[in-house]
């Protein structure tokens, strides 16, 4: 005779005493991963329940994905605090959860005025079966008509508005910093004449789109 299942209870919130945090649904948290080599699991909590004593603590969370373990691996465009936000959840043990996190959206991550350990950013959904990405499509930038990485520091054309990487200007970061104005090849003999502010912190548009996924598979 099958054993009649022992009736779970939900919780409104639970204190993980080891970090001495109380999480909830909603939060983010970072999660051990069973091999130690490995970086902490991103994860937001869906919900949290216990055994009819309150004890036994299981969280079910929807796992964030970094880019290395998606399908498609890291891309340069990636940022080092990039997560996406996969279809995999999970229950698992409370106890588990070395911390809390930040998720923030890409916008709000790119004016943070400093990244913390605990601040990653989301700009995809991604389907961990099929390995694709929600919008497949995202602006590209620069002669090398890259997503933006916000780890990267970008210079914008006073002419087109387009963005640029130092590098692919000849130019070392270094040297980008510095600049007052700047005016892309294309824009470089109409810009000289009208010069106006400049802008050297990194910021985008939405001007060009292309297929994301194209990219990633090709
Ligand atoms: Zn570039
Ligand atoms: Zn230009």
């Amino acid at each position: 005779m099958a054993k009649a299942k022992a009736p779970r209870r939900t919780l409104e919130s639970y204190t993980v005493k080891s970090i001495n945090k109380t999480i909830k649904p909603g939060d983010c948290v970072l999660m051990r991963p069973s091999d130690p080599s490995k970086s902490s699991y991103v994860a937001k909590i869906e919900g949290i329940e216990s055994d009819a004593r309150g004890v036994n603590v299981k969280v079910r969370v929807r796992w964030y994905y970094r880019p290395e373990e998606s399908i498609g691996g890291r891309r340069q465009f990636h940022g080092s605090k990039e997560v996406f936000l996969s279809d995999h959840y999970d229950l698992q043990s409370a106890d588990t959860i070395e911390g809390k996190c930040m998720v923030h959206s890409f916008k709000s991550y790119t004016k943070l005025d400093a990244v913390g350990n605990d601040d990653f950013f989301c700009r995809f959904e991604y389907n961990s079966s099929t390995g694709a990405f929600n919008p497949d499509r995202v602006a590209v930038y620069c002669k090398c008509e890259m997503p933006y990485n916000p780890d990267d520091l970008m210079v914008q054309c006073e002419g087109c508005s387009d963005w640029f990487h130092p590098t692919c200007i000849n130019m070392t970061v270094e040297e980008a910093k510095r600049l007052d104005h700047f005016f892309c090849e294309n824009c470089s003999t109409e810009g000289q004449k009208k010069l106006q502010n400049s802008h050297t912190t990194a910021r985008h548009s939405d001007t060009k789109v292309f297929p994301f996924t194209e990219v990633i598979f090709k």
